[in-house]
């Protein structure tokens, strides 16, 4: 089972990395509130991994 739901999450993350699903940009990141590029949601892969594991964490993101 759990082996199952590896392969159900990696498909997330990646599309977390690259497409605009969920959270809309809003010039700051969503993690640690740095300013940023209109277009982008966080500083970096760091700031958007932590913020993905919080999200998980919240139940917010499945
Ligand atoms: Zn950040």
């Amino acid at each position: 089972m759990s082996q199952d739901r590896a392969e159900r999450e990696a498909p997330y993350l990646l599309a977390a990395s690259r497409k605009p699903t969920g959270p809309t940009a809003t010039g700051r990141c969503l993690y640690c509130d740095e300013i940023v590029a209109d277009d982008q949601r966080w500083c970096d892969t760091a700031c958007r991994d932590g913020w993905v594991r919080e999200s998980r964490l919240r139940g917010g993101v499945r």
